[in-house]
């Protein structure tokens, strides 16, 4: 099972969050002038994601991905680099012009993630933050080519790496989002 790649930072074994993290400093791949973006606090929801959207290092099948809020995103260095990817997405995704690292998507439409950001905990200086807990959207590495006829062989690995995989997102936000819409919609009270 250990040849079959998911992140190069959990193909190993997951690194276990030291409990303490307290924030730190994102920088992108670029070896003059990084771009740098401070987090001033912890990540929350830390998880493997198989969607095509997401940025991954080469050879990696997963992003490692997490949130935070937006008030604690800060870039502090070069950020003349970072431009969005894809405006019209629901997470705009400030990404370096040269290295292409994502350094932040900040959710801000009403939406049930609207002021939190998307980051790749993989791209901290520091060390400490929580391990990713499950995988979402595994289906989805097929659309990035990978072979369907090796997804099991995905989905066991992931399992074993502690992982949990899903289709979508983990149960917890799944609720948490059909939740957000129950109570717009007015079938639950806010
Ligand atoms: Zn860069
Ligand atoms: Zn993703």
């Amino acid at each position: 099972m250990a040849n079959v790649g998911i992140h190069p930072d959990v193909d190993g074994g997951l690194k276990k969050g030291s409990g303490l993290f307290a924030g730190g400093t994102l920088t992108c791949e670029c070896t003059t002038k990084p771009v740098k973006v401070k987090i001033n606090g912890d990540i929350a929801h830390n998880h493997a994601c198989g969607c095509t959207k997401c940025w991954k290092p080469v050879g990696a099948n997963f992003s490692i991905v997490a949130v935070v809020p937006t008030q604690a995103v800060e870039v502090v260095e070069n950020g003349n680099k970072l431009a969005v990817v894809d405006p019209n997405a629901l997470i705009q995704r400030h990404a370096c012009k040269e290295c292409g690292v994502h350094m932040y998507g900040p959710v801000d439409r009403d939406h049930p993630f609207n002021g939190l950001s998307f980051i790749h905990p993989e791209r901290f200086e520091e060390e400490g933050w929580a391990e990713p807990a499950f995988a979402a959207f595994v289906s989805s590495i097929i659309e990035a080519g990978y072979d369907p006829s090796e997804m099991d062989a995905i989905r066991e690995r992931l399992v074993e790496l502690d992982l949990a995989p899903y289709d979508c997102l983990s149960p917890g936000l799944m609720d948490y989002i059909a939740t957000w819409a129950a109570k717009k919609s007015g079938v639950l009270a806010a």
